[in-house]
C-alpha cells in the first residue's frame, strides 16, 4: 500500500482549498481517497432514445430545450394557502422529449441552461401523455459553449490532465460513479481526483491468500479497487464493491480472532466447579422454572466458566427477560468454587436493585454477599473491604466504585458487568484485571443486532434472552397527527375513568434544556385547566431534584396522581402496571429505540397498554421509524431496523463505533459476507494462529500494522 498513509493534499488534482473540502468528507489520506466509493452509478452504456422510453426506471441523456419556473398556489386542507414552486427542465434527443420536474427547489432553474447535455437518472412516468421524472437525478455531460469545461481545463492545465474528458461526450457509453461530495467540490472533479489517485496508487499487491479468494471467488484486491470506481460493466462494480467489503469485514473479524485467541485459549482463567452446593440450593429456592432461554444462557455461562479459559460473554435480553436470576447462576457458582464475583451496575440505583432482587435469595442459600456503592459510609466501607479482602464476601455488588484501588479482593473469578454501553470497554476490561484472569460477563438490556454484536463487540460471545418469562398483556401502538390528537385524548380519559393511569411524554430537544422542561410544565397546567380538569395532574421532569422526583414516582405508584406529564425522565426504570395509556407528543423527535424503550412502560401488567404516537411530521426518516414501530414489537428485529435506518456509528455512539466504522461494507445489508469473513477467520486462526505460513506472509503485515494502530485494543490481552 505504497504511499496510502500521506496526507490527501499530495494527491494530484488536490491543492489545499480541495484537501479542506476531501477533509469534510472523512478523506484525509491517500488510502481514504481510494476507499471513497461511489454511492451510485449513472450507466451511460445503453441509454434508451427519448422517443422509445417507457415508463419505469431508467438513465437518458438528451440536450436542455428549456428551462421553466412558475409559482402556483395550492389550498392544503391544514396548512391553508400554500404556495408552490414548479421548476422544469426539458430534455431533446431528436426522437422525443423528457420532463425534469423539481418542487420548491426554485434554485434548480439557475443551475441549467438551453443546450446543456445532461444525463437524467430516475423513474420515468406519464403525466399528461408526457414523460416526467420527479426529481431527477442529473449529471452535466456538457456545456453548450463548455464554457466551464475550458474554465476546469485552465485551471488544472499544470497538471497536463485532459480535463476535457470528463466534461464531454466522452462519457457516452460508459458508466459514470457519482461519490457523495461537499459544498464547492463538484462530482467531476471529485471525480477526476479519485481517477488519478487509482493511476498512482492502485497497482497493490494482493494480501489473502489465494486458497481464500478462489473459495468466495473474491476478484483481485488492485482490480477491486479500479472497478469500484469505473467499472466496465455493472457487475463488475458489485463485485469489485463486495471484494472491498469482505477485505474489511475479514481485517476486523482477524483481529477479533486474534484477540480472543489470546484472551481465551492462549490464557490460563479459573476453571470452575460448576454444580456445587448454592448452585443446586439456587435452584430448589427459585419460585419459577426458568425460560428455555435463561436455560440455554446458564448452561453456555457455566460451561465458558468450567473452562479454564477465561470466559468473555455477553448477556442480551430487553427489560424484563430476567437477566439477573441468569447472572445469580454465575455469582453461585463462583461461590461454590471457593472464589469470589463482583457485579457491576452503571448507577447506585441499579446496584441497589440487584442487590434487593439477588440479596433476599443469597440470604436463604447461605451466600455472603455486600453492596459498596459511592455513598457507603467510611467506617462501613473499610469493614466490608477487610471482609472482602479476607475472602469472608463472595459476591460483591456496586458501582464503578468497585474498580477503586483499595477495592482488594481475596481471589475474584468473575465480573459481571452491567450495561456495557454506559461503562465501555475499559471499565470491563479495569474489572478482569482486578481478578487476575476473571470470567466476563457483560449484560445488556439495548438489543443489538447480530452483525453489530460480531463486529463492535465481536471478542464477546454472545447469549440472547429473546422472550420474557412474564409476558403482560401487551401494546398496541397508533400514530395521529395532531388535529387528531383528541382521539388520543379519549383514549386517556378512557382509561382514567376505569381508575387507571396515563403517561404523557413531551418531546425534549435536549436534556439540558430548561425551555424544555419548561414546556412540559405549560403542558402540564394547560391541561390540568383543559381537557384533564377533572384528574389529578401532575409533572416529571429532568430537571427536577431528585428527592422531588422519587417523591412524584412513589404518588404515581400509589394511584395518587391519575395523569403524569414528563419528559423522557420515565424512560428507565419505572415499573407502574396500573399506567395503560401512553401518549408520545412530537414522536418524530424520539430514536427508534428510545420510542420502544418508551412504550414498553405500558401493558406490563394484566391491562394492555396502548401507545399513540402523536406528530405531524413528512420527514422520511420519521415515517419510517413510525412504520417499524407500528410493524413489530420486537426489540432485536426493530434494533435490526434501526441499524438500516440511521448506520452504525450513531446506533453505538462514538466510543464504540471505532471498529464497526467501515468505508465499503454495510452492516446492515452485509450480514452474509460477514458470516463469510467470520468463518474464514476463524478458521485461519485455528489453524495458524501466528499466521506463520509463507502465503500469509502479507496478511500478517497487514494484521500486525492494524493491531498496532489499535494499540489499545491489543493491549486489552
Ligand atoms: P431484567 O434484569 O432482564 O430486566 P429481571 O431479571 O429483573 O429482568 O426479571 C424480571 C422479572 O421476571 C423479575 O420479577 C423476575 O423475578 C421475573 N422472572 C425472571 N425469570 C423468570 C422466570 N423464568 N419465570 C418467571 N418469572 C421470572
Ligand atoms: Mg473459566
Amino acid at each position: 500500500m505504497l504511499g496510502w498513509g500521506q496526507p490527501a493534499h499530495t494527491a494530484r488534482f488536490v491543492n489545499a482549498a480541495r484537501a479542506q473540502q476531501l477533509d469534510t468528507l472523512g478523506i484525509q489520506r491517500i488510502g481514504d481517497l481510494l476507499y471513497h466509493v461511489p454511492y451510485r452509478y449513472l450507466d451511460l452504456t445503453s441509454t434508451a432514445q427519448l422517443g422509445l422510453l417507457k415508463t419505469g426506471d431508467a438513465t437518458v441523456v438528451g440536450t436542455v430545450y428549456e428551462v421553466t419556473r412558475r409559482t402556483t398556489h395550492s389550498r392544503g386542507r391544514s396548512t391553508g394557502r400554500r404556495q408552490l414552486t414548479i421548476t422544469e427542465v426539458t430534455l431533446t434527443d431528436g426522437t422525443g422529449t423528457l420532463i425534469g420536474v423539481w418542487f420548491n427547489q426554485p434554485w434548480v432553474a439557475r443551475s441549467y441552461r438551453k443546450g446543456q447535455t445532461l444525463a437524467f437518472s430516475g423513474e420515468v412516468k406519464l403525466r399528461n401523455g408526457l414523460k416526467q421524472i420527479i426529481q431527477p437525478f442529473v449529471e452535466k455531460i456538457a456545456d453548450a459553449a463548455d464554457e466551464e469545461g475550458a474554465e476546469q481545463a485552465e485551471e488544472c492545465d499544470q497538471h497536463s490532465y485532459d480535463a476535457s474528458s470528463n466534461r464531454s461526450t466522452a462519457n457516452m457509453g460508459r458508466i459514470l460513479p457519482v461519490h457523495s461530495t461537499t459544498e464547492g467540490l463538484s462530482v467531476g472533479w471529485l471525480r477526476r481526483i479519485i481517477a488519478a489517485a487509482i493511476d498512482d496508487y492502485a497497482a497493490v499487491s494482493e494480501y489473502l491468500p489465494t486458497s481464500l479468494l478462489r473459495k468466495r471467488n473474491l476478484p483481485p484486491y488492485n482490480w477491486a479497487l479500479q472497478q469500484v470506481h469505473f467499472p466496465l460493466q455493472m457487475a463488475d462494480a458489485d463485485r469489485a464493491r463486495e471484494r472491498l467489503a469482505y477485505g474489511e469485514l475479514f481485517d476486523l473479524q482477524l483481529l477479533i480472532a486474534r484477540k480472543r485467541y489470546h484472551l481465551t485459549r492462549n490464557c490460563t482463567g479459573h476453571a470452575h466447579q460448576c454444580f456445587g452446593k448454592l448452585h443446586q440450593a439456587l435452584t430448589a429456592c427459585l419460585p419459577f422454572d426458568l425460560t428455555d432461554d435463561q436455560d440455554v444462557a446458564v448452561s453456555q455461562i457455566l460451561d465458558d466458566m468450567a473452562s479454564p479459559h477465561p470466559m468473555q460473554r455477553l448477556l442480551l435480553g430487553d427489560v424484563g427477560t430476567g437477566k439477573t436470576v441468569v447472572a445469580a447462576y454465575g455469582l453461585a457458582v463462583a461461590a461454590d468454587s471457593g472464589t469470589q464475583a463482583a457485579m457491576m451496575a452503571p448507577t447506585e440505583v441499579l446496584a441497589q436493585q440487584y442487590a434487593h432482587k439477588l440479596g433476599p435469595l443469597f440470604d436463604q442459600i447461605g451466600l455472603r454477599w455486600a453492596l459498596l456503592s459511592g455513598s457507603t459510609p467510611a467506617d462501613a466501607r473499610a469493614q466490608l473491604l477487610d471482609d472482602l479482602r479476607s475472602g469472608q464476601i463472595q459476591v460483591l455488588f456496586g458501582t464503578h466504585a468497585l474498580l477503586e484501588d483499595d477495592v482488594v479482593f481475596a481471589q475474584m473469578s468473575l465480573a459481571i458487568v452491567d450495561e456495557q454501553h454506559r461503562f465501555g470497554v475499559q471499565q470491563r476490561r479495569a474489572l478482569h484485571h482486578k481478578g487476575g484472569s476473571a470470567d466476563v460477563l457483560v449484560m445488556s438490556a439495548t438489543p443489538i443486532p447480530r452483525t453489530l454484536t460480531l463486529t463492535a463487540f465481536g471478542d464477546l460471545a454472545a447469549s440472547y434472552l429473546y422472550t420474557r418469562p412474564v409476558a403482560g398483556a401487551g401494546v398496541t401502538t397508533q400514530k395521529v397527527s395532531f388535529k387528531k390528537i383528541a382521539d388520543a385524548y379519549d383514549a386517556v380519559h378512557a382509561a382514567v375513568k376505569k381508575g387507571q393511569q396515563a403517561y404523557i411524554v413531551c418531546a425534549l430537544v435536549d436534556e439540558s434544556s430548561k425551555i424544555e422542561a419548561q414546556s412540559a410544565v405549560q403542558m402540564m397546567h394547560q391541561l390540568a385547566a383543559g381537557e384533564f380538569s377533572d384528574y389529578r395532574v401532575q409533572v416529571l421532569t429532568g430537571r427536577m431534584r431528585s428527592a422531588e422526583k422519587a417523591a412524584i414516582m412513589d404518588d404515581f405508584r400509589a394511584g395518587k396522581i391519575d395523569i403524569l406529564v414528563s419528559t423522557t425522565v420515565i424512560e428507565v426504570g419505572v415499573d407502574v402496571h396500573n399506567a395503560t395509556v401512553m401518549l408520545v407528543l412530537d414522536a418524530d423527535r424520539y430514536g427508534l429505540a428510545q420510542l420502544h424503550q418508551l412504550r414498553g412502560r405500558v401493558g406490563r401488567g394484566h391491562v394492555a397498554g396502548e401507545v399513540w404516537l402523536v406528530s405531524d411530521s413528512f420527514a422520511r426518516l420519521a415515517q419510517e421509524r413510525f412504520a417499524a414501530l407500528l410493524s413489530t414489537d420486537d426489540g432485536f428485529h426493530l434494533a435490526e431496523l434501526d441499524l438500516k435506518l440511521r448506520g452504525a456509528g450513531e446506533l453505538l455512539g462514538n466510543r464504540q463505533s471505532g471498529l464497526a466504522n467501515f468505508k465499503v461494507a454495510d452492516l446492515a445489508t452485509d450480514s452474509d459476507l460477514l458470516d463469510a469473513a467470520r468463518a474464514d477467520a476463524l478458521a485461519l486462526i485455528d489453524a495458524d494462529p501466528d499466521l506463520a505460513a509463507d502465503e500469509l506472509a502479507l496478511l500478517r503485515t497487514r494484521i500486525i500494522a492494524l493491531e498496532d494502530k489499535l494499540g489499545d485494543w491489543k493491549a486489552a490481552g
